[in-house]
């Protein structure tokens, strides 16, 4: 009989905690050890610029219920190093632990603006303090501008919206949410915040700022001469993977751990990277990426726990994205192909507030957006996961 086998997560949020929780499944005498920098409770992220902000009672998204039996939960212990060759994690507290297999699950953190370093009432949204921060600073009824139309910018603005207050998005980009929807979506998107009242104001930089104490505002200097005034400024520019504490290692990190297909990072036998921190070869694109939605994390905590306890049977995680996002009251669901350029549109309204938008390529479907349409969306979904990986590739991939 082998003493049972150690596995030390590292993060304990959605694909932490999945992790866990998969391993436990998966193997009952397994030793799971959850170590995250954070001294929460285990706490679910999508809720954080929806009914946190938006809901009269502060709804509590902790995640508790899903873990539990007989893991080693060490909060407020962030990893600081980790040694490949000798297997082992140094934590803050100046412990070490040795792993037989350890899974990094450190996920990202928002960007910061330079230009608004130092100016208060600025606000970062990634962890339950932020959000219960902004919170607390939004029932003082404020005039609120969000720098960045993506969707933890948008949510927060339908959020603000919903409490009744005046809203501003100002988007460096030429439209919202480039970096996910395709032209006609971003302006579909963008109407919606307007019919709600959000002022929407792209291809505008801010490059400045200045606070007022006496009123407690903060003026925005934008790139076309123009200033706008809020009180509370949140800024969604994206974010970056939580690599840094792993710097020093010989492991591969290029914008996330850089991971083979069974999310083994590379050149280790024993390390995974999952959720918004892996940048994983996935072979149903025949292309390298990271993915920073929900259900990604999801999946891949799901593939790192099959992959530990079968080694001999490895799983590939050749997902499809899929991200959701509450915004005015509409539910927008968005799948497939991250790379969207090149594609054909075909949008179809259902009625005044539920459209779907079909990309293909070469007369393939490759993604939807829809808006309120989740049956059309999870039809859709669900033949993309069907599809057999080849015929997805992209023409212009190399590998
Ligand atoms: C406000 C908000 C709303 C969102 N809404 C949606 C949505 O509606 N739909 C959707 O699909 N996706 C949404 N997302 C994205 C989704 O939540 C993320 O993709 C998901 O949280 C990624 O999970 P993760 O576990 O990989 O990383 P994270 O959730 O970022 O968790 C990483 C964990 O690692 C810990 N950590 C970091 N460094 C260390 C260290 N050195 N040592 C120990 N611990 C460390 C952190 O404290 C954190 O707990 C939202 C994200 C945010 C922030």
């Amino acid at each position: 009989m082998h003493a049972a086998a150690t596995t030390v997560i590292v993060g304990a949020s959605v694909a932490g905690i999945r992790a866990a929780a998969a391993l436990r499944h998966n193997d009952p005498h397994h030793r799971i050890i959850l170590v995250d920098g954070e001294n929460e409770e285990p706490y679910d992220k999508p809720p954080l610029s929806k009914a946190v902000l938006s809901n009269t009672d502060l709804p509590s998204p902790h995640l508790t219920d899903h873990f539990g039996h007989g893991i080693d939960y060490r909060k407020g212990t962030p990893a600081v190093a980790v040694d490949t060759a000798a297997s082992t994690l140094s934590l803050g507290d100046g412990s070490v632990i040795r792993y037989d297999n350890a899974i990094l699950a450190t996920g990202s953190a928002p960007r910061h603006l330079p230009a608004l370093e130092g100016i208060p009432c600025v606000h970062y949204l990634r962890t339950f303090a932020d959000a219960t921060a902004l919170r607390n600073d939004l029932r003082r009824r404020p005039r609120v501008i969000v720098v960045g139309g993506g969707f933890i910018g948008s949510e927060v603005a339908s959020s603000a919206r919903e409490l009744g207050l005046d809203v501003t998005i100002i988007e460096a980009g030429e439209r919202m949410a480039a970096r996910v929807l395709p032209e006609p979506v971003s302006h579909a998107l963008a109407a919606l915040h307007a019919l709600h009242g959000v002022t929407v104001r792209c291809r505008t930089v801010v490059h400045g700022a200045s606070y007022d104490a006496d009123r407690r505002a903060v003026e925005l200097n934008l790139d076309d001469g123009d200033t706008v005034v809020g009180d509370v400024v949140v800024v969604g520019i994206g974010t970056t993977p939580c690599t840094d504490w792993a710097a020093d290692s010989s492991l591969p990190i290029r914008d996330g751990f850089v991971c083979g297909p069974d999310l083994r990072v590379k050149g280790t036998s024993n390390l995974y990277a999952i959720g918004d921190v892996a940048r994983w070869f996935n072979p149903r694109y025949g292309d390298e990426m990271r993915v920073e939605h929900w259900t990604n994390a999801r999946e891949h905590a799901a593939v790192a726990a099959h992959n530990i306890v079968h080694p001999h049977a490895p799983r590939h995680a050749s997902t499809v994205p899929f991200v959701w996002s509450d915004q005015h009251g509409t539910r927008i669901q968005h799948v497939g192909d991250p790379d969207l350029t090149a594609v054909d549109i075909d949008a179809v309204e259902l009625s005044h507030s539920t459209r779907v938008f079909t990309y293909s390529r070469g007369g393939i479907t490759v993604g939807a957006t829809g808006f309120n349409a989740q049956g059309a969306l999870a039809k859709i979904r669900k033949q993309l996961v069907d599809q057999r990986a080849p015929s997805l590739h992209r023409d212009h991939t190399h590998h």
